[in-house]
């Protein structure tokens, strides 16, 4: 069984923070938390706003039962 196809995931140069050198698979930082590199953090922000836009969309479709997609 092949592995997964990884995305291209630049090598984190080291814990912003903290400096600690943590694992190239690791996007965040093992001891303090926040991401290493510039995408992981996107990432994480795009995928709060995602969830922002479905709870924004179903709340919609809650309030106004003509509403369709
Ligand atoms: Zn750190």
């Amino acid at each position: 069984m092949p592995d997964q196809a990884l995305p291209d995931i630049p090598v984190p140069s080291g814990c912003p923070h903290c400096q600690t050198q943590n694992a190239t698979v690791n996007r965040f930082c093992s001891l303090c938390g926040p991401p290493l590199d510039s995408e992981a953090g996107t990432a994480v922000l795009q995928d709060d706003i995602q969830r922002c836009r479905v709870d924004s969309i179903f709340d919609r479709m809650l309030k106004d039962p003509e509403f369709k997609e």
